[in-house]
């Protein structure tokens, strides 16, 4: 069976053109020869190297979709999924810092900025600047537009008070979206999108959060203090900041799925390899026809995962609506992710509940699948509310 299709006829999910075979090996041999190594010791440091950063601007990953003229790789929704993907498989940290940079913050600049904003930050965020998206605060995960970080127009400036929590890429970012009120009795109808560059005054980033998985990717609080962001700053209309939030966050949902898919991927390859290797009652276990049935179902698990985070990043691609399928890909491969991770480490026996083994590292970067863009909850809420007439 060929893999490489020609781009015209209707095709099976899982078949990729030459461009994106090509786009994903690169990435896949990068993870292996500059991630792998290092994995291990920046999930127990809790620091992301610097020059695996440096490695993605160089790859052409921190700009997907950003157009040529602004210094981007002018590709696909389709391209990033499988880049997180790929990163994931080896590190699900590598995988998180390029998806917010790609299916969040760019995916906002791109539609929502203005020419000028587009010229201003587009090529820094494909060259050199990694990007952050603040929505949640202490009191507001879940029920996001209860935010109560505050702007307040003063001249040609807005001045913002407030403080966001959980904010991935925080120790790493030059410039930061956060979401923020003009009017905390307009509800949703009072917030606003605001480009913030790192060294706007009045702008800090906290404490970085000591966490079970993903612990590689920084995840930090922001302060803002009488933060002083000009008018020009405003990404999108003001008061129009809830529909950046509520759309991006639809996207960025097939990007956790990339992320859980790629997670449960590699945590399968390493369970199967070692089933071969472990030797019990004179055989490898991989002999045993449970273990085999073990690794079967996970494998099928898996397909099934993937073809839902391809097809809704092929039909965002395509102009076609995808909230229900996105929500569906989040909530459905953030199980089979932890599912197929915790299988791997009972797998692996004894030896899999160590640290000097890899597979319980991908069943704690698995659980965030089911915490961060909106809980499982809050995906089969708005699954119920599309498929429930
Ligand atoms: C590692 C990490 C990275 C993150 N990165 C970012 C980021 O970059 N930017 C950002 O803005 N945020 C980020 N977040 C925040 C994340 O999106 C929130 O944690 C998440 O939306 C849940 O909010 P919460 O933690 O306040 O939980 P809560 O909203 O308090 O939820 C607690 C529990 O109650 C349930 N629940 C709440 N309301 C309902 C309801 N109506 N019906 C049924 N069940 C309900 C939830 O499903 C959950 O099980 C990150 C979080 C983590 C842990």
């Amino acid at each position: 069976m060929p893999d490489v299709i020609a781009p015209e006829k209707p095709q099976p999910l899982l078949a990729l053109t030459e461009d994106e075979t090509l786009f994903r090996d690169n990435i896949r041999q990068f993870a292996e020869e500059k991630i792998r190594p290092l994995s291990k010791e920046m999930d127990e440091k809790g620091v992301f190297d610097k020059d695996v950063i440096h490695g993605f601007f160089e790859l052409g990953l921190m700009g997907i979709e950003i157009p040529e003229q602004y210094g981007g790789g002018a590709g696909t929704f389709f391209e990033a999924i499988l880049a997180v993907e790929e990163l994931s498989r080896v590190d699900a940290s590598a995988g998180v810092i390029v998806d917010v940079q790609n299916t969040l913050v760019n995916n906002a600049i791109l539609r929502w900025g203005n020419d000028e904003q587009k010229k201003r930050y587009l090529p820094r965020m494909a060259s050199e600047w990694v990007g952050a998206y603040a929505l949640s605060e202490a009191g507001s995960g879940s029920d996001a537009f209860a935010l109560a970080t505050r702007a307040e127009l003063k001249g040609s400036d807005y001045i913002l008070n407030g403080r966001k929590l959980w904010i991935t890429n925080g120790k790493e970012a030059g410039i930061f979206i956060v979401l923020a009120t003009l009017d905390p009795g307009a509800g949703y109808k009072g917030i606003t999108a605001f480009l913030i560059e790192k060294d706007f005054p009045g702008f800090t980033v906290g404490k970085k959060e000591d966490k079970v998985g993903i612990r590689a990717s920084s995840t930090c609080e922001l302060i803002l203090e009488d933060c002083r962001v000009p008018k020009t700053n405003v990404l999108g209309e003001a008061g129009k900041g809830y529909k950046i939030a509520i759309e991006t966050l639809n996207e960025g949902r097939i990007g956790i799925g990339a992320q859980m898919i790629g997670v449960a991927r590699g945590a399968w390859e390493h369970a199967a390899k070692y089933a071969q290797e472990r030797k019990q009652f004179g055989k490898p276990i991989s002999e045993f026809q449970a273990i085999q049935f073990q690794l079967a179902q996970m494998a099928t698990e898996i397909e099934a995962a993937r073809l839902m985070v391809y097809n809704s990043a092929r039909m965002k691609d395509a102009g076609m609506n995808f909230v229900k399928e996105a929500a569906m890909t989040k909530l459905y491969t953030s199980q089979v992710a932890e599912r197929v991770t915790s299988l791997a480490i009972e797998i692996y026996g004894g030896y899999g509940f160590t640290k000097d083994y890899p597979v319980e590292k991908y069943w704690r970067d698995s659980k965030i699948g089911k915490i961060y863009e909106g809980t499982s909850n809050m995906q089969l809420q708005t699954i119920a509310k599309l498929v429930i007439k």
